[in-house]
């Protein structure tokens, strides 16, 4: 059935490209590249906010941490829950980044809509119909991972499913999709940005952290995807990687993230696009 007029997401519906507020930091179009940096997971109160405090002064505009965290083993650190929410809103607003978190279930929707000010559906959620249309009831602009083995077509669905709900703040986000390919955790699909601004409106931005898995790779991932049109990043940091409770080994230092910030600067004025270095 073709119903492509009918879909919302697309450029036939909405030919400009959509605008995403998050707080005051706007994402998609011309804007300046957006840059959401920090930990995989919230650890304690001083690690988010050592974090926030470092990435905000080289040119962090949101603040990320998880508190209910997707893990593959029951058996692996599960995230703070609210503590963790908490002490990364209180991060953010001591260093004026709003947050992103991962919601992973629809009975955390108050807490998420009262607290965070962007909230992530990870790639094991991007395919909770439920969920999404719920995300879609509240205002809340919304952070929509690539689902690990779905198309492109699948995921703008997906999206379609907020959006038909009433909210249009959506932000995709390329995480690396599952391949036969073993040197990395997933494969960056970086033909997904051009493919996603040729079909759609919504503002797209890359995780090169979960798509690469290894943080040696995430500085030239990062520059790929920001030359190949991608309108932010978001990046996991750690101030310890090696004592990191997730994702240590894709998490890159806070000074890494400052130099990367600069080289991405450069890049962005390639394509006519800027980053506001602080
Ligand atoms: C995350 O951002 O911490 C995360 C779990 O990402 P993904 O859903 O892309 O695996
Ligand atoms: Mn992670």
């Amino acid at each position: 059935m073709d119903n492509s007029l009918k879909l919302k997401s697309t450029r036939e519906f909405h030919p400009d490209d959509t605008v995403v507020s998050v707080g005051y930091t706007k994402v998609g179009a011309n804007q300046d590249i957006v840059l959401i940096g920090g930990p995989c997971s919230i650890e304690s109160r001083q690690q988010i906010n050592d974090i926030a405090k470092q990435i905000r002064l080289t040119g962090a505009n949101i603040l990320r941490g998880g508190a209910y965290k997707p893990r593959t083993s029951p058996y692996s650190f599960q995230g703070l829950g609210t503590d963790g929410i908490d002490w990364l809103c209180e991060a953010g607003k001591r260093y004026g980044m709003p947050v992103v978190s991962e919601i992973m279930s629809i009975t955390k929707l108050e807490e998420f809509s009262q607290k965070v000010d962007l909230i992530q559906v990870g790639a094991r959620n991007m395919q909770n119909f439920d969920l999404l249309r719920e995300l879609g009831s509240i205002g809340k602009p919304i952070l929509l991972k690539r689902g690990l083995a779905n198309t492109i077509e699948e995921w703008l669905l997906s999206a379609e499913y907020i959006m038909d709900s009433g909210n249009s703040n959506i932000i995709l986000c390329e995480r690396g999709i599952r391949t036969f390919e073993q040197s990395t955790r997933n494969t960056l699909d970086l033909s997904a940005i051009p493919i996603v601004k040729q079909r759609s409106h919504l503002p797209i931005i890359v995780d090169p952290s979960h798509a690469t898995g290894d943080w040696h790779l995430v500085e030239s991932m990062s520059l790929a995807a920001i030359a190949a049109g991608a309108d932010g990043l978001i990046l996991e940091v750690h101030n310890s990687p090696e004592l990191a409770l997730s994702d240590g080994e894709q998490s890159i230092l806070p000074e890494r993230f400052g130099e990367l910030v600069k080289k991405l600067a450069r890049v962005a004025a390639a394509v006519d696009r800027s980053i506001r270095l602080c």
